[in-house]
């Protein structure tokens, strides 16, 4: 018996690589190259980093606006500004959440008060 993942059926047989992964295909291979180009990028970011006057790991990247999520994710900046936007990010995140989990309860009609 042979197993075929729905990926292989649909691409020719190609060595993983970081290409092939965006273009939608998880096999292992891919997924190996994929998570080491993240590992090499997250080290790479990771070296960029210079504790600041609070001895946080901030980011020394040109390309780092502070203050943003994303910079937080991305350059694994820790510093006042960008820890404080991941909690802020993290609390919309949550809170949206409930208010959806609050939605859907009410769509069963759980805890409706007329
Ligand atoms: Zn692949
Ligand atoms: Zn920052």
């Amino acid at each position: 018996m042979t197993t075929r993942t729905r990926a292989a059926t649909k691409l020719r047989p190609h060595a993983g690589s970081t290409a092939t992964y965006a273009r939608g295909c998880r096999c292992h291979r891919c997924q190996v190259a994929y998570r080491s180009y993240r590992q090499a990028q997250r080290d790479a970011m990771c070296e960029r980093r210079a504790p600041d006057e609070h001895g946080r790991l901030r980011s020394t990247h040109p390309d780092a606006v502070h203050g943003v999520y994303s910079t937080y994710r991305h350059y694994m900046c820790r510093c006042l500004a960008c820890t404080e936007a991941e909690r802020v990010f993290q609390c919309a995140y949550r809170s949206r959440r409930r208010r959806n989990e609050l939605t859907s309860l009410r769509l069963r009609g759980v805890g409706v008060e007329a």
